[in-house]
C-alpha cells in the first residue's frame, strides 16, 4: 500500500483501466484518472456527468494511488489524467500531488488539458500533455497564443487535439494553425490531430469522417485525422473505456 504523508483531496469522478482511443497516443492502455469538475461548458461534450464540483467525490490521494497500484498489476505503468478539467484552480493542488507521488513511483503521466490554461508546475513535470484546440462546434474559445507558449516551452512533449463537427470547425482549426505557425516564425512540428466527432447515440459518422479526411487532404495534410477508436470498438454511448 503506498502512503502520502499530508495527502491533497481529488474531486474524482472514475478511475479505470482502458485503451487510449483518440490520438497520438491511440492503442496504448492507461490507467485513467477522470477528475471531477469542470466549469468550462463545451457544447459538445461527451462527459457532462464531469461537470459538478461535489464534495461527494473527495478523495484523497492515498486513495487514488490504492486504486492506481491495483489496477496497474505492477505492470502498466501509464496513466493519463483527464476530467472533467484537471487544471481548473481547484483542482490543482491535488493533481499536482498526484503527479509528484506517480513521478516518483517511475510512471508515465500523460494530461489531458483543456486548451485554456497552462499550469507551469503541471506541465513541467507530467512526461506528455494532451493540449485541446477547441473549434467553433464547442462554443469555447482556444488563444491561439496558449498554443504559440507551448511550441515555445514543451516541444516534444506535447500534441493538439481538435474535435471537430464540419467544415467550419475544420477551416477555424487550419487558421489557427496557420496563425500560430507565422507568430512561431517558423514550421510547426508537433503533432496535431483533428478527431471527427462521434456523438453520444448516432451512427457511425462515415461522411463527417470522409469529409475531414478529405478537407485535411486538400488543404496540405497539416493534421493526423484519428477517430475515437474506443467508441468503434465499445459504442459511443459506453463510458469508462
Ligand atoms: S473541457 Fe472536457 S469535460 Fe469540460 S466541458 Fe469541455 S469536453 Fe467536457
Amino acid at each position: 500500500m503506498m502512503t502520502v504523508s499530508s495527502p491533497a483531496k481529488l474531486f474524482i469522478n472514475a478511475i479505470y483501466r482502458a485503451t487510449e482511443g483518440e490520438g497520438a497516443l491511440v492503442g496504448r492502455p492507461q490507467i485513467f484518472v477522470r477528475v471531477q469538475g469542470c466549469a468550462i461548458g463545451c457544447a459538445n461534450c461527451d462527459s457532462k456527468d464531469t461537470w459538478e464540483f461535489e464534495q461527494g467525490f473527495a478523495s484523497d490521494i492515498t486513495a487514488v494511488l490504492a486504486q492506481i497500484e491495483d489496477l496497474s498489476l505492477k505492470k502498466l505503468k501509464r496513466v493519463s489524467i483527464t476530467g472533467g478539467d484537471p487544471l481548473h484552480p481547484k483542482h490543482v493542488p491535488g493533481v499536482l500531488q498526484l503527479v509528484r507521488e506517480l513521478k516518483a513511483r517511475k510512471f508515465f503521466v500523460s494530461l489531458e488539458a483543456a486548451g485554456t490554461r497552462i499550469v507551469h508546475e503541471i506541465f513541467d513535470l507530467v512526461d506528455f500533455i494532451n493540449f485541446d484546440f477547441k473549434p467553433p462546434s464547442t462554443l469555447i474559445e482556444t488563444k491561439p497564443s496558449l498554443i504559440v507558449q507551448l511550441a515555445e516551452q514543451y516541444e516534444g512533449k506535447f500534441q493538439l487535439k481538435s474535435v471537430a463537427q464540419d467544415a467550419k470547425d475544420f477551416s477555424a482549426i487550419l487558421a489557427a494553425y496557420q496563425l500560430v505557425e507565422k507568430d512561431l516564425k517558423r514550421s510547426i512540428t508537433f503533432d496535431w490531430c483533428i478527431t471527427p466527432i462521434y456523438n453520444p447515440g448516432e451512427s457511425f459518422p462515415l461522411e463527417r469522417f470522409k469529409l475531414i479526411l478529405n478537407l485535411n487532404e486538400n488543404a496540405g495534410g497539416y493534421f493526423r485525422v484519428i477517430g475515437q477508436q474506443h467508441k468503434w470498438v465499445h459504442g459511443p454511448n459506453e463510458k469508462l473505456v
